[in-house]
């Protein structure tokens, strides 16, 4: 989850200006958290208390109605709904938030039924849900020790073909479809949480939903870093970082 927190905040600031350098600094002034946080921390506060996932989406989005870089089109008009329904989006939306789940559920199937559910509350296309189930079972297999390789043999059941991360050579693309052979394919590159981070920032497009996906799959197989994960929490306001705080202790009795 703060591999998903980590990469949004990193490319914050990238998603509207695409970089293609590789070395460029992770925290500025200029970051801030987005709508890709913001509907984390809701899934995770949906399972943490025993919320649905629309009510507590609802909730926290509207909580935060103006982030940094701010909601996509269809995606603000739920938000600001009296009846909100899902609206058939095959958006990267569903993938980008769905990591808790991939932590707090402990059998493959949990993990894949609550992504189902997670999404459809928006984004009830089948390339929406495939999204998210991708993402919260590849995290869910690297948390639980699965090898890289083998996390990745069975992304390939999702997307057979992932597209090879060149710098600056990605096109901005918001759908499930065209996001997550980039990030699976940058998560097949890299050789640890930074250089994953990096490759997902440097390749340009949708920098800081790329940046939560990758980030998000990244944290699961090599763990954060001290010294990013400490700099990422400073971004973090009071009622996010107790959300996030409780989460990391749900995670902590689950190890036990
Ligand atoms: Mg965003």
């Amino acid at each position: 989850m703060l591999g998903a927190i980590i990469g949004d905040i990193v490319g914050s600031r990238f998603e509207f200006n695409n970089t293609s350098e590789f070395d460029f600094e992770l925290f500025t002034e200029e970051c801030d958290f987005t709508d890709d946080t913001i509907c984390t921390v809701a899934v995770a506060d949906a399972i943490l208390n025993g919320k649905t996932y629309r009510d507590a989406t609802l909730e926290w989005c509207r909580r935060y109605p103006c982030p940094m870089g701010s909601y996509g089109g269809s995606f603000a008009r739920w938000i600001r709904s009296s009846n909100p329904q899902p609206y058939g989006s095959f958006g990267n939306g569903s993938a980008m938030r769905v990591s808790a789940i991939g932590w707090l559920f402990n059998t493959r199937e949990e993990v894949m039924e609550q992504a189902k559910r997670s999404a459809e509350i928006t984004h009830n296309h089948p390339e929406g849900l495939k999204g998210a189930q991708a993402v919260a079972l590849s995290v869910f297999m690297g948390r639980g020790g699965v090898a890289k390789h083998d996390i990745l043999d069975e992304m390939r059941r999702f997307y057979p073909a992932f597209d090879e991360p060149r710098l600056g050579m990605n096109s901005f693309n918001e759908t499930c479809q065209g996001t997550l052979p980039i990030c699976l394919g940058i998560i097949e590159r890299a050789n640890s949480f930074e250089e994953a981070i990096r490759y997902a920032i440097a390749v340009g497009g949708d920098s800081d939903t790329i940046g939560a996906i990758v980030g998000a799959i990244a944290e699961a197989i090599w763990g954060v870093p001290e010294e990013i994960a400490r700099t990422a929490l400073t971004y973090l306001p009071h009622d996010i970082r107790t959300v996030y705080d409780d989460f990391c202790k749900a995670v902590v009795i689950k190890k036990d």
